[in-house]
């Protein structure tokens, strides 16, 4: 209120607010990328490059028979359960039709949208509202939560008609399909479909600046191999305007209804799935992004057998004149037939040269030294193999990967058979000195010093090895100093740092910083689950004048590389990531003068209030006194430390969350629908049936060992922070004491509990049954502007206030099911084997996830025991569904890590269960986990964000920390 009190609008007023905003700069106008952004609960993206969208088609009375028979019927539990099922098998968007004769069409609508929208698991997605009259649509939009889409509009009943629904469709905040539909009909020719979308395009962007990402074109899928000769190019017309509507209307989106192709084929299924498999596979490369499929149903292009594929691909691209015949004739023969595949070896039949290609392409090593071996006698030097047959088979691969059609547990395959041949070629090489094979470039990757995550960095290095560039990996945890007088010495083309935690964000940094200094002129490469674009180009990039990159993915790490060391290309690509990372800084920079934040003292004032009881109720839990008796915490059945040994790891295989394996594999989707995707769906099934197996060897072998420690104690909170006491032993003598126990182990064995056991200091407090302070948590509280009725949390606050008397408790816990896991991969490694070693740390990881989540459970269930009645399925563990949480230091809710050395000393964790930290706090082994326990039914996760100077000096004072000190460690969070 600058001049207050003005109303604002007299020209005084505003020449008086226009001398008061002077000196301010404008707000820089955000660049915003063109996507299509829809959103069930959930929002959902869709912009260049993204992959291709299912649309699910079942709940459509005009194209399934029985979502038909279910509405009129009435039935529409039944009915949600297609919907259901679409969204379980894929389908990002769901198509809703209710055109019937015999219904109510909007009534129908209505009703089945309503109950939609009290199913998450459905409602999540986005809608497509589908119908022929504008009535029901229009129906649909009144109940969507979320941004729709209206399927469809079109110039049918002329061009007034049409601008009115688009701009409808505006105000009801829709996206809309387009149909290539005029005056004069539905088009079916290329011609027509170009002529029909390139004039709404005109109308929509130019008359109604209706947003080009917004629209998607429907250019009409009709059936193919009707007998009827002008239906023959159909498919190709459809393909051929979606290439030019790609290439000539920019921004938009093309969709269609694929099952209409195959409609002559009613009843075989087989041949039906095939068609549609090749239509979708020519129409997505042409530029088709969404279409309406049944999403459980799409089969893999390369998986249709050769000639059943051949013979649907003359059909679909119209390639010969008979095409239709030979289809029908031979479509007879694949009736109902399964999918099941025997192992052929036929491949062994071909020239050498060929059966190596093969063997790379799909991954098979069975032969591979007995090919590499006939081909080194054949072709006379061992040199050769590796330039001739090995590289044009692993040409092969990289260019099938960069195309989508191979995915990463593939590329890594590939990558064993290549540096099994390799091995055993090289004492030839080494034996004769004339010659040298060429790589196309050095790259030399670091995980950096403090750091000790590598899985991602292994993948960037097998890929980079599979495309002929040499990498030097220097491992985990390496020095600034030594990454680059490596590169100095071995005259790396390229430096490549990888990071998994926040203060590795600040070492790449200084690695940055390090390579001015010293004149460095070669391009620095940025991944790692922190590392973002945002930090590259903020953080990073300004220290640095020659090239710094951030590779989001391994897929990616190729592409960069090619960029950055072709003598053609590099130039223009230095020059625009330049540029593109100083308007990243512009944009982050104006972001950020925007939010706006509250003192510390205000954000306190605002915290989340607790009415904690004055005395605690007998049974522990909630207070028998109702509303206004207030909160009482519960009491735990075991405090103390205990510590587990040789854990069950069968017991640990069962909790297992698998989304996250497929995630390290860049195979993107969640388990289990992941497993029927259209494209990753194969890979995926793959990558876990190779999973599974590992799995049970590791289990009945023992591989690795699960250890954890953890423990409950009294705690209250002061201020922000968290005092976490000593527990008194209790007068029976029992549960207070620290234990250690082993799989298998009927009784317990206690150990020595000297340092939390019995208490030395002066202060105890009998009446709250705590002893001495063993640690103190430091907490941080968010400080953005929080609007009215919503806190600025801090996990402090789910603890019971020192001065309130209320006696509260926490858990801690460190676990690990990495001991042993370092050993059995350098052996993989050994072998040539990176897929089964990267395999086995991807499985680690799992495990030690699932021990952190069952442990928790027993917490919860057994020695907290505050929710001895719960009983979760494993999917409702995953989604969090109990109450209270197990924050861990360096996540967004504690995000400054060093508290772990408090949490570790607290638990004793290096002599209990042999993990430790490094200097950045990172655990060793990798498979490690930890965490504390909070039981408040309130507490949740939240992001601490961005804190002010006030906070960070507040920080500095309770750590015992000068400024600088502090800033270090917060700098993730720094405004
Ligand atoms: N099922 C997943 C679980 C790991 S991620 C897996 O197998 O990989 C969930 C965990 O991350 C939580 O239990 C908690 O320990 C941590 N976490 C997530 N968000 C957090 C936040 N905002 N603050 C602190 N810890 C958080």
């Amino acid at each position: 209120n600058i001049i207050g009190g003005c109303c604002g609008t007299s020209p005084e007023h505003i020449r008086a607010i226009a001398e008061a905003v002077a000196d301010c700069a404008p707000r820089a106008i955000p660049v915003i990328e063109p996507k299509l952004r829809i959103s069930g609960l959930e929002p959902f993206n869709l912009g260049a490059g993204d992959l291709f969208v299912n649309v699910g088609e079942r709940t459509n009375v005009t194209g399934s028979a029985k979502f038909k028979r279910l509405v009129l019927e009435g039935d529409y539990d039944a009915a949600l359960d297609v919907a259901r099922q679409q969204v379980e098998a894929g389908a990002q968007v769901i198509d809703i039709n209710m055109d019937e004769a015999m219904l109510d069409g909007e009534a129908a609508m209505t009703r089945f949208l309503n109950l939609i929208a009290s199913e998450p698991d459905i409602a999540r997605v986005p809608l497509m509202l589908d119908s022929s009259k504008w009535s029901i649509i229009e129906a649909g939009l009144k109940c969507v939560q979320g941004k729709a889409i209206i399927n469809s509009i079109s110039m049918k009943e002329g061009e007034a008609a049409f601008i009115e629904k688009a701009r409808l469709a505006r105000r009801y905040g829709a996206a809309v399909v387009v149909m290539a539909f005029d005056e004069a009909g539905q088009a079916d020719t290329y011609a027509r479909k170009t002529e029909i979308c390139a004039r709404a395009y005109q109308i929509l962007t130019e008359q109604l600046r209706f947003p080009a990402e917004d629209i998607i074109f429907d250019p009409n899928v009709f059936a193919v191999a009707t007998g009827i000769e002008e239906h023959a190019n159909y498919a190709v017309d459809f393909i051929e305007a979606t290439r030019w509507i790609r290439n000539n209307l920019p921004h938009t989106h093309i969709s269609g209804g694929v099952s209409n192709v195959s409609f002559s084929f009613r009843g075989n299924e087989p041949v039906r799935e095939a068609i549609h498999t090749v239509f979708l596979y020519h129409a997505i490369q042409a530029g088709m992004d969404m279409g309406i499929v049944n999403a459980g149903q799409l089969g893999v292009y390369d998986e249709i057998p050769a000639e059943l594929r051949e013979r649907v691909e003359d059909v679909v691209l119209n390639r010969r004149a008979d095409s239709t015949e030979r289809l029908v004739e031979f479509a007879e023969t694949v009736k109902g037939k399964g999918k099941e595949q025997v192992e052929d070896l036929a491949w062994r039949d071909a020239p050498v040269e060929q059966r190596i290609a093969h063997a790379l392409v799909r991954g098979i090593t069975a032969f591979i030294v007995e090919d590499t071996e006939e081909a080194r006698l054949s072709l006379g030097h061992p040199v050769k193999v590796i330039e001739g047959p090995l590289m044009d088979g692993m040409n092969h691969v990289g260019d099938l990967f960069g195309a989508g059609k191979m995915f990463l547990p593939q590329v890594v395959k590939s990558a064993r058979v290549m540096k099994q041949a390799v091995a055993h070629l090289i004492p030839y090489i080494a034996a004769d000195k004339s010659v040298e094979s060429k790589p196309k470039g050095k790259i030399l990757l670091a995980t950096v010093k403090g750091d000790v995550h590598d899985i991602g960095k292994n993948i960037v290095g097998v890929v980079l090895g599979c495309n002929n560039y040499e990498v030097i990996d220097l491992g985990v945890m390496v020095a600034a100093d030594k990454i680059l007088t490596t590169a100095k010495e071995t005259g790396a083309d390229i430096i490549g740092l990888s990071g998994l935690i926040t203060p590795s964000l600040e070492e790449m940094s200084h690695i940055a910083k390090e390579m001015q200094r010293l004149g460095f002129s070669v391009p620095l490469l940025i991944g790692g689950a922190t590392t973002s674009l945002a930090h590259t180009a903020v953080k990073i990039d300004p220290h640095y004048a020659g090239s710094v990159v951030y590779v989001k993915d391994a897929s990616r790490a190729v592409g960069v590389c090619t960029n950055l060391l072709s003598d053609g290309l590099r130039e223009d690509f230095i020059a625009k990531t330049k540029a593109d990372y100083a308007q990243v800084r512009e944009r982050h920079a104006a972001q950020r003068s925007e939010s706006k934040r509250v003192s510390l003292e205000q954000a306190r004032a605002n915290k989340l209030k607790t009415d904690w009881a004055l005395l605690p109720s007998p049974a522990g839990g909630r207070g028998a006194g109702g509303e206004g008796a207030g909160y009482t915490p519960p009491v735990p059945k075991a405090l103390g430390i205990q510590v587990f040994r040789d854990y069950d790891l069968a017991e640990l295989a069962r909790c297992i969350d698998w989304s996250p394996l497929f995630q390290a594999w860049e195979l993107h989707g969640r388990y289990p629908k992941i497993l029927e995707d259209a494209v990753v769906g194969e890979e995926a099934r793959k990558l876990f049936a190779d999973a599974q197996a590992m799995l049970k060897r590791m289990i009945d072998e023992k591989w690795v060992e699960a250890r954890a420690v953890i423990g409950l104690f009294p705690a209250s909170s002061a201020g922000d922070d968290i005092e976490i006491y000593a527990p008194l032993p209790s007068p029976a003598g029992g549960t207070s004491s620290s234990q250690v126990r082993r799989a298998g182990d009927e009784g317990e064995r206690t150990i020595d509990t000297s340092a939390i056991g019995t208490d030395p200091h002066p202060n105890p407090s009998p009446a709250s049954g705590r002893g001495a302070l063993l640690m103190t948590w430091h907490n941080l509280r968010q400080q953005i502007a929080k609007p009215a009725g919503q806190p600025n949390w801090c996990l402090a606050d789910f603890v019971a206030p020192k001065e309130s008397g209320v006696a509260d408790y926490l858990g801690a816990f460190v676990v690990t099911a990495g001991i042993g896991e370092e050993a059995r991969a350098k052996a993989f490694e050994a072998a040539h084997d990176d897929y089964n070693a990267i395999l086995l740390k991807s499985l680690c990881d799992r495990l030690a996830e699932a021990f952190a989540e069952r442990m928790h459970q027993r917490v919860r269930m057994e020695f907290w025991g505050y929710a001895g009645e719960e009983a979760l399925t494993n999917e409702q563990l995953i989604n969090e569904e109990y109450r209270g949480i197990r924050p861990a230091p360096g996540y967004p809710a504690c995000p400054e890590h060093s508290e772990k050395g408090a949490l570790f000393e607290l638990l004793q964790v290096p002599a209990n269960i042999g993990v430790t930290l490094t200097e950045s706090y990172a655990m060793l082994p990798t498979a490690s986990v930890s965490g504390f326990y909070l039981s408040h039914p309130n507490a949740r996760y939240f992001a601490v964000a961005k804190i002010d100077r006030d906070q960070v000096a507040d920080y500095a004072r309770r750590k015992g920390w000068d400024l600088a000190t502090a800033e270090r460690w917060l700098a993730p969070n720094l405004g």
